[in-house]
């Protein structure tokens, strides 16, 4: 257990925990209650850094903001303070923003990160909740952000596939999408990334020489317009909770051939994802990460 866990909370936290623990212990509606507040914490957990859990049922300590812009990038949707991550994951943005701003490709647009602490999100997102986590938008265009509001809340990412979501619309694919996807899957601490099938495909018809990095694209549904690359858990967080290692090869095999006899632009399988979850059913550290 680490100094963070055990070292007291001031009095004023304590309609937070007390509320929250009730939640969890009482109401029905508990995961509505403390799933909303990860929302409104706009600030880190106190300590060092710590990604604890799984993915998509976890939570962050000791974040670090990513700057709203740095070289090579900028952030989106500030208004939905989600730009909060383990340091190794802010490291891995400022480092493909300056390959990209470096080889001349454009700029990046970053989505989404974490909260501030980690957690569900009320909308948008089933994993995201360990500071693990980041999109990064297809569209690179240098002028976008003319056409941003202050908050830059008025745009959405463009998509890559034509009209009828069948196939990439080549007129919008370009290799400089390939060259940051290899940015970010040569970082060796970042463990996956998913793109389209369609986009996989098309770096798996097109990648010549060195094919070791398609190894990490892994396709998943939608991510159309844009990627999310996914961390490995750091040495310093012995509560996070590893994935399955991904399978040996690029995967540009007959395991291909599967996405393409289902629906490839939805942006989720099957069930809806939970936005929100029982504080008793999370890891017990992110109830004291969320009132810390
Ligand atoms: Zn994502």
């Amino acid at each position: 257990m680490s100094r963070l866990f055990r070292k007291p909370r001031p009095a004023h936290t304590m309609t937070n925990s007390l509320r929250c623990l009730a939640a969890a212990g009482l109401l029905l509606t508990a995961g509505f209650a403390c799933a909303k507040e990860w929302s409104q914490v706009t600030n880190p957990a106190p300590g060092r850094p710590q990604a604890i859990g799984q993915t998509s049922k976890g939570c962050l300590a000791g974040a670090v903001a990513l700057p709203a812009d740095g070289v090579g990038y900028h952030v989106m949707h500030l208004e939905r303070h989600r730009n909060f991550g383990h340091p190794h994951l802010v490291d891995m943005i400022e480092s493909i923003g300056r390959a990209t701003a470096r080889d001349r490709l454009g700029v990046l647009h970053v989505g989404d990160l974490s909260q501030p602490r980690g957690g569900p999100t009320p909308f948008g997102h089933r994993s995201h909740q360990t500071g693990l986590d980041v999109d990064v938008w297809f569209a690179m265009d240098s002028s976008l952000l003319g056409r941003a509001d202050s908050l830059r809340s008025n745009l959405d990412a463009p998509s890559l596939l034509n009209r009828t979501g069948s196939g990439l619309n080549q007129m919008l694919w370009d290799d400089k999408h390939a060259r940051v996807l290899e940015f970010a899957s040569r970082v060796p601490r970042v463990e996956r990334i998913f793109v389209n099938p369609h986009i996989k495909r098309e770096l798996c018809r097109s990648t010549t020489g060195d094919r070791s990095w398609l190894r990490k694209i892994r396709p998943w549904w939608g991510h159309d317009d844009h990627f999310h690359a996914r961390l490995s858990c750091p040495p310093d967080s012995p509560q996070c909770e590893s994935q399955e290692p991904l399978p040996a090869g690029d995967g540009c095999d007959s395991s291909m051939d599967w996405w393409f006899r289902a629906p490839t632009t939805t942006p989720t399988p099957g069930r809806k994802a939970p936005h929100h979850i029982e504080i008793s059913r999370m890891p017990k550290e992110c109830q004291w990460v969320l009132m810390d």
